[in-house]
């Protein structure tokens, strides 16, 4: 292998760059010549590439967000699109590619190496909801995010005597919601996987109230249906019944951005430093992560075959600690 290319795909996180210049430094550790992709498929679709140096990469560890751009690309879930890509990669004579990104991009990812190209997969999502590994790149920081939020508007839930409906990230994952209410000391979490019907928020914030909480805090993923703005109406049509007034914050897009933490920073570098020694040892086809306190490959099939499910123990833990 001489030349390989780094793209990052899908979501955005603050872990994204720590991880670009650890697979361009680690591949320029091994003689490669590395190409940095932009903006995802697209970039790859449309020839978008340039050369990484160790100096490219410079300083980019502590900034959140990723340098080689991000995009969902349309045209990729296409074999038509993909056959353009591959082109770009032959044209440019690449020889094995980097994918850093979520299980629709690692699912891309696949596609690519079914057609015979090498792919290494990384996961970064800060819906921690792929496979083959404990942790994706990005969590880390968006849940300390969260809990700062969180701790804050703890303190103005209790100086008001409020309740508080704080909506996290996460579509069809409610790991977010789950951890930041464990460690932010929510008494409620709601997520898209466990069904909690209106009556029992209710009872729960009238129970809060009785046994003298100053406050109610209730984490609601964004999956969660009906969905925070619903739950809200239906809660302040009770406002008489319930103690608490009620307020909502939905934290939005903040969630993804700033910089790495500590451990995301040494997830990033473990993560893309292995990528690229496993691609050049020809494990192309798979995904690299982290099981058990150590760095894994997980064939690229396995990673993206289904979503990972939420920690029922972890889930009961989050209402032992809300009495
Ligand atoms: P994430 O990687 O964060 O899960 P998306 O699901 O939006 O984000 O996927 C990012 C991009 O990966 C898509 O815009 C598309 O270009 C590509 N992709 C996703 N799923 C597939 C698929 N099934 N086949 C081919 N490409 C895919």
């Amino acid at each position: 292998m001489k030349r390989i290319g780094v793209l990052t795909s899908g979501g955005d996180n603050p872990g994204l760059n720590p991880c670009i210049r650890a697979v361009v430094r680690m591949g320029i550790h091994f003689g490669l010549e590395m190409l940095g992709v932009r903006r995802g498929y697209a970039g790859l679709i449309d020839g978008e590439i340039e050369p990484m140096s160790a100096r490219s990469v410079g300083g980019i560890i502590g900034q959140g967000g990723t340098i080689l751009g991000t995009a969902r690309c349309p045209e990729f879930y296409e074999p038509s699109g993909r056959r353009k890509a591959l082109r770009t990669l032959n044209r440019l004579e690449i020889d094995g590619l980097v994918v850093i990104g979520g299980n629709g991009s690692l699912t891309g990812a696949l596609e690519l190496s079914r057609m015979g190209f090498p792919t290494m997969g990384i996961p970064s999502t800060i819906d921690n909801d792929v496979n083959g590994t404990d942790l994706s790149i990005g969590v880390d920081t968006a849940l300390e995010t969260i809990m700062d939020a969180v701790d804050k508007i703890k303190d103005t839930a209790t100086s008001h005597n409020r309740a508080f409906l704080v909506e996290t990230m996460g579509r069809n994952s409610g790991y977010l919601a789950l951890i930041s209410g464990v460690v932010g000391g929510a008494e409620m979490v709601l997520i898209p996987e466990v069904e909690t019907p209106f009556e029992e928020v209710h009872r729960l914030i009238e129970d809060a109230y009785i046994r003298g909480k100053p406050h109610c805090i209730i984490i609601v993923a964004e999956g969660w249906k009906p969905g925070m703005e619903a739950l809200a109406e239906q809660l302040r049509e009770h406002q008489d019944d319930l103690g608490f007034s009620v307020r909502v914050t939905r934290l939005g897009y903040v969630q993804r951005g700033g910089s790495a933490s500590s451990f995301d920073r040494l997830l990033a570098t473990r993560l893309g430093a292995a990528a690229v020694r496993e691609l050049v040892a020809g494990h192309g086809g798979h995904m690299i992560g982290w099981l058990k306190g150590a760095v894994a490959l997980t064939p690229l099939e396995e990673a993206v075959a289904f979503q990972k499910e939420i920690d029922p123990d972890l889930y009961e833990l989050a209402e032992i600690m809300s009495i």
